[in-house]
């Protein structure tokens, strides 16, 4: 079915956010905090990164005027949509010991709330479903995340620049948003125009679209925004080879390139923290002091901590490099064994936010030549 297509001005651009906060949901949004773009709640327009772009490379990051009022023309920050899904921290439930003895369980069950991601990018898309398999699992389905999805409001943006960690062409998540939202935007300005194409998704994305006089897009502004994202694809300057690396990882388990790297990392978990698709977690207990009552947490972990590998009398994967080639083979290699495909989107937030700028499209390119050489 051809989707709907429509021209928004800034104004009505403003106009849509508030019908979708008077319809009880909660704005989330990009916004600058200590220098960086972030997620947070917002309550108009206003509050996003006008006028703002990003730069980033390995190990780093950072925010430049551009020379327009653009509202998306910065790419991602170190923040993903995941930390409102799966929160970093979270109760799961409570026990009481009673004076009977008894000791009761009570499930911790979060509050409904309404989200709507304003500026949800093509790559952190891939990412939100590549959860959905993990969490939506036919063993296991996380309840909590699975009513936070069932709550959401997707407004998508089209990426029409990439920043030079980017790599969502090669791993076929972007730039283009194409499916899942409820509006997708393209964000067009030059000398003379500000405007979106904005593309309807779903019934809920049309409600709000109704509500305000918006014109069909011609064929020239769809063509156009077309033009800008294709611009985009061909200007990205790193990429993976996704078809191969699966099968190359599984024989890589003694390359030399993995003790290369561990002599650079230092084993902070950043790149965990801030990938969009990670979900390891632990669970702790915290117990009252007179021993009546207990809450269980969950909190997000990273296969770089020593403790995630405990089982029974010590770590599985003791040395940095053991660790590092854990997280990488997993993510690129077996992952399409669990779920179907690769746990990376090509956002590049694990290349930006390493202290050291280890760069896995690099890791990846040097394990290939050397696993190719071992096998000539
Ligand atoms: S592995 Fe790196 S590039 Fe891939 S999704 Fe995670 S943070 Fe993004
Ligand atoms: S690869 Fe970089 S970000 Fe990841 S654990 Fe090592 S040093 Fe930290």
């Amino acid at each position: 079915m051809t989707k709907k297509k429509l021209l928004c001005t800034t104004d009505q651009f403003q106009q849509l956010l508030c019908l979708i906060k008077n319809d009880a949901y909660k704005l989330l949004g990009p916004t600058i905090r200590n220098e960086v773009i972030i997620y947070d709640e917002i309550q108009s327009a206003q509050d996003l990164p006008i006028g703002w772009m990003d730069e980033q490379d390995p190990g780093r990051y950072r925010l430049k005027r551009r020379s327009d009022q653009a509202y998306f023309g910065y790419n991602l920050g170190p923040h993903s949509w995941k930390k409102y899904l799966f929160p970093p921290s979270e109760k799961l439930f409570s026990a009481r010991k009673q004076e009977n003895g008894m000791v009761v369980f009570q499930e911790t069950v979060p509050p409904v709330e309404k989200m709507a991601f304003i500026g949800v990018r093509s790559c952190e898309m891939q990412a939100i479903f590549i959860q959905d398999k993990v969490f939506n699992h036919k063993l296991a389905v996380y309840k909590q995340y699975q009513q936070r999805r069932d709550n959401l409001f997707l407004v998508a943006v089209n990426c029409t620049r990439s920043v030079n960690t980017c790599f969502c062409v090669s791993m076929e998540s972007g730039p283009e948003v194409k499916e899942g939202y409820d509006l997708s935007l393209t964000e067009i300005i030059n000398d003379k125009e500000h405007y979106f194409v904005i593309v309807v998704g779903s019934a809920k994305g049309e409600f709000f679209c109704d509500q305000l006089d918006l014109q069909p897009a011609e064929q020239t502004h769809t063509q156009l925004a077309n033009q800008l994202i294709r611009n985009n694809e061909e200007q990205m300057v790193r990429q993976v080879d996704n078809g191969r690396v699966h099968a190359m990882l599984e024989k890589s388990w003694n390359a030399k390139r993995w003790d290369t790297v561990a002599k650079r990392c230092i084993n902070c978990a950043n790149c965990t923290m801030v990938c969009p698709t990670c979900f390891c977690s632990e669970t702790e207990d915290k117990v009252s002091l007179d021993g009546t009552h207990v809450d269980r947490w969950q909190q997000w972990d990273s296969c770089f901590n020593l403790s995630h590998s405990f089982v029974h009398g010590g770590s599985i994967r003791e040395s940095a490099k053991s660790r590092y080639r854990q997280w990488l083979t997993h993510k690129f290699g077996t992952w399409w064994d669990q779920f179907g495909t690769s746990g990376c989107v090509g956002c590049g937030r694990c290349i930006a936010w390493c202290p050291v700028g280890i760069d896995v499209t690099e890791e990846l390119r040097e394990l290939q030549i050397e696993c190719n050489e071992n096998n000539s």
